[in-house]
Parts: C-alpha cells; sequence; structure tokens
C-alpha cells in the first residue's frame, strides 16, 4: 500500500515528520531514524517501557507549568459536589433513557447491553457474593421492563460474548435432569416447585424447578507465570515444594474468579434471571459434561486449549433458557494414557502410572462410577498440594501457549489419531518443558522488558499494552 489516506504517499508522510534521511530535521535528532513506515511503527517497542517518541522532561517540569507561588493543597472544602436534587434527576434521565432503548431495541442500548454494563457496578462488595450470586444490579422488574427474552441458542451466544469480556475463554451450558442432579453433594440441593430459592435451616438449597440449565465458564490460569512455581529438584529440605514467584499466578486466579462470577451473575440478574450457586466440592464434572475440558491424568480438567492450566470451572444454576453444550473429544484423555507426564513428577505418587483408565476409585474420596483417571487426594494433601505444589499441573503437554505453531499442530493430531500420542509427550520431555527455572531466570523475571513481555494479564488490555 503506498499510499494511506488515500491522498498522502507514505513516503511524503515520512518526510514531513522529517524521520527519514540522514540529519533530515530536528525531530529526528532526539530518536532513531526509520528508512520506511514499517519500520517507524515496528519501532515503537525498540525503547523499554516507554515508545521512543515520548521524551523526558526535568522533574517537576511538567508540560502545564507550575507556579509554586500559587500552587497549594488541595482544599477539599471547595469540591464542587453535585446537589442531590441533580443526581435523583441525572438517575432519572438515565433509567428513562434505558427504558426507551429498551423498548426501541436500539443497538447497544438493549437490556442485555445494560445488563453487561450494570453488572460491572459495586465490585467493592464482591467479596460478599453470596450463593444467589451479585443481585445488587438492577432487574429489569426494577425498571418495569420484562425480562430479557431469546432463543436458547442465542442466549448461549450472548453469555459467551459477556463471559469473554469479563475474563472467562470458555462458556458451556448443561441441562438439568436427574442426571446431571447428581453432579451436586449428597443431600445438598433439591429441585421443586417454589417461586424463589431460598437456604433450610439444615443447609440445604431449595431451587426453583423452572432453573434447568447450569452455565459453566472457565477462569483461566497464567501459564508462563505459572512455570517459575515448578521445583523439580527433588534434594534439600524444600524438594519438590512450589517457588511463590509462580504461585502468586495460582492464587492471582483465585482472586480474578470471585470478580469474574460477580460479573457474570450480576448479568443474568441484570437480565432478569436467577444465578444461583449452592455449594459444591467438585467443580471437575460440571466442566465436563459441558464440554469445557476433557478429563486429564490428574483427574481434574484438562482442557484441549489450555492444558491443566486452568484453575477453575466456574457455574452457575439458572432460569435463563440456554443451548446445552456437548462434552467434546479433542483427544486429551486418550493423550494421557500414554502421556504421564503429570503422574510421573508427582512427587508422593498420587497419580496413576497405568497405561488405561479404570473404574476403580484410589480411595473413598473419589467420585467413583465413571472410568477414568482416579487421584490418591491423600497422597496430595498430605504431600501439600496444591498449597506448595503444582508440578503436576504445570508440566501438561497441552498447556503450550501457542507461540509456535508446532503445539497447534500435535493437538490437532492428537485429536485424529493416537498414534503418535507417545512420540509428542517424548518430544515434550526432549524440549525441555515443564522443567524448573534457573535461579538467574527467577531472578531476571524482576528485571524483564515490559515492553515486550505478553504474558502479564493488565486490566482493561488482555495481555499487552500497546
Ligand atoms: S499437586 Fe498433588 S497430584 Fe499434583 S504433583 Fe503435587 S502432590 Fe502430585
Ligand atoms: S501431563 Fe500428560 S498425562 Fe497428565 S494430564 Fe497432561 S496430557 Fe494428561
Amino acid at each position: 500500500m503506498s499510499k494511506f489516506h488515500s491522498n498522502i504517499s507514505r513516503r511524503d508522510f515520512m518526510k514531513g515528520l522529517g524521520l527519514t534521511g540522514a540529519g533530515m530535521s530536528l525531530a529526528a535528532a532526539g530518536g532513531p531514524l526509520f528508512h520506511d513506515l514499517d519500520e517507524l511503527a515496528a519501532g515503537a517497542d525498540t525503547h523499554h517501557y516507554r515508545k521512543w517518541w515520548q521524551k523526558e522532561r526535568d522533574f517537576e517540569d511538567l508540560t502545564t507549568p507550575i507556579d509554586w507561588d500559587m500552587f497549594r493543597p488541595y482544599d477539599t472544602r471547595k469540591l464542587y459536589m453535585l446537589p442531590l436534587s441533580l443526581v435523583k434527576r441525572q438517575a432519572d434521565e438515565r433509567n428513562a433513557r434505558h427504558v426507551r432503548d429498551v423498548a426501541d431495541n436500539t443497538p447497544g442500548g438493549t437490556l442485555r447491553d445494560i445488563a453487561l454494563d450494570e453488572a460491572t457496578y459495586d465490585n467493592f462488595n464482591m467479596q460478599h457474593l453470596g450463593w444467589q450470586g451479585n443481585i445488587r444490579t438492577a432487574s429489569p422488574a426494577d425498571r418495569g421492563l420484562p425480562a430479557w427474552q431469546g432463543a436458547p441458542e442465542d442466549n448461549l451466544q450472548m453469555m459467551r460474548a459477556a463471559a469473554h469480556f469479563y475474563g472467562a475463554p470458555r462458556v458451556g451450558a448443561i441441562e438439568v435432569n436427574e442426571h446431571t442432579k447428581r453432579l451436586f453433594d449428597l443431600g445438598t440441593t433439591i429441585w421443586e416447585d417454589i417461586p424463589a430459592a431460598y437456604i433450610d435451616a439444615a443447609g440445604v438449597y431449595h431451587i426453583p424447578s423452572r432453573c434447568r440449565w447450569i452455565l459453566t465458564w472457565l477462569t483461566k490460569q497464567n501459564y508462563p507465570q505459572s512455570l517459575y512455581a515448578l521445583r523439580t529438584d527433588d534434594t534439600g529440605p524444600d524438594r519438590n515444594k512450589t517457588f511463590e514467584l509462580g504461585q502468586a499466578s495460582r492464587n492471582a486466579s483465585y482472586s480474578h474468579a470471585p470478580q469474574i462470577r460477580w460479573n457474570v451473575t450480576g448479568f443474568l440478574h441484570g437480565l432478569g434471571y436467577l444465578a444461583l450457586q449452592p455449594e459444591v466440592r467438585a467443580n471437575v464434572p460440571f466442566g465436563l459434561f459441558s464440554g469445557l475440558a476433557e478429563q486429564g491424568r490428574t483427574a481434574y480438567c484438562c482442557s484441549p486449549d489450555y492444558g491443566l492450566s486452568i484453575r477453575y470451572v466456574d457455574w452457575a444454576i439458572t432460569d435463563l433458557p440456554l443451548q446445552p453444550t456437548r462434552p467434546i473429544d479433542a483427544g486429551v484423555t486418550e493423550f494421557c494414557k500414554s502421556c504421564k507426564r503429570c503422574a510421573e513428577i508427582c512427587p508422593p505418587g498420587a497419580l496413576s502410572l497405568d497405561d488405561d483408565t479404570s473404574w476403580e476409585v484410589a480411595g473413598q474420596w473419589n467420585r467413583g462410577g465413571f472410568k477414568g483417571f482416579h487421584q490418591h487426594w491423600q497422597k496430595c494433601a498430605e504431600w501439600g498440594g496444591p498449597h506448595d505444589c503444582s508440578n503436576c499441573q504445570m508440566t501438561c503437554p497441552f498447556n503450550h501457549p501457542p507461540d509456535a505453531s508446532i503445539h497447534n499442530m500435535v493437538r490437532a493430531a492428537s485429536a485424529v489419531t493416537p498414534a503418535l500420542n507417545g512420540f509428542f509427550a517424548g518430544m515434550d520431555r526432549a524440549f525441555g518443558y515443564g522443567r524448573q527455572k534457573s535461579d538467574a531466570e527467577r531472578e531476571d523475571w524482576w528485571q524483564r522488558d515490559l515492553s515486550k513481555w505478553p504474558y502479564d494479564e493488565l486490566k482493561g488490555f488482555g495481555v499487552k499494552d500497546w
């Protein structure tokens, strides 16, 4: 493209900036010279932390000059506070605008748009999220509006779009029936013909029978950061225990989860529906039954996209009709049969090294009733997992980000045929993935080039600022 914005050539633009040719202008004096626009654009990240065209000035020499004879500490008594009458009038006007936009079906102002926005309010109260989810979001009834109406498949897509924005990369749905009710803990949750949900004195959750769907979503864990947790050195008193530098990633996921939950459940409430979360010990089946993952050798969810680097399958029972999503076969469980990396690296031997899945449980703590992998939870817990050990989680070949195309090729090949699974797992070992970082690498983390590091979750940006 030799022209952009229709009438300026790329060369003219460069000339105008004085950024091409030796010593063409003062503009070039403080920065690098570029031969063309592509080089100029690529040069944005050549300087650490700040772009090359962002120059530093002296301390206190702002581009808005200061007069220190005039500049005083701020007098908060002079802060302009909107009169309450005006606050109320603006709120009334906003509400009227919402009602009109919903009635007119104005794109960007429909009930789902309003709910998307309002579910982000009041995160201050997030830590007090109860089992009925974020009910602080205004419901349509509060505005005299009907609840959101959509076909189940459209509702699923809507939930995927909203949850992705809030931070959950994958969303699924399970239909409640006599089988899937068994995913809940024994004697804790019953469905019945009642208008409103409640919890009784014995702690039993009563769910209105119209709540016939379980929405599920993934909370991701930052894998590149988690790798800093690995301690595979099996000597000394701290043998095989975790490094906190990486463990911070696990704990960050636990702090992300309530925020995403606050947003997603608030969104459902803003649409006019329930979002209930009775206490449940195991979240894994929700991921498996809704197709967010397969069961890995570790006995927990292994995502074909993110491997074991997911912290949590979150979920809410709802009366919003949802198109159920099917369990998946991406070759993960099959791959596990020949991989065994997580089991080999488990210090107390809590994971099965068998060549196949089994109906036999590893202990009374296992649910049973399925042919899969069963974890010896007692051994894991007594070793200190998951607080002081995350070796199994960090060695899974499915964890790899798709930085190198080979990782997605391996994923695709494994889904089509198990013939190469053993070879792929061996390759993962040979390339040294899932190894303990060196002392120098852990130290260097604090000096990493932030202009290039793509792995931090920057709120509002994704993984890298612009
Ligand atoms: S977290 Fe538990 S299962 Fe995983 S490697 Fe450590 S001890 Fe083994
Ligand atoms: S490390 Fe290997 S065996 Fe373990 S869950 Fe991942 S793919 Fe399966």
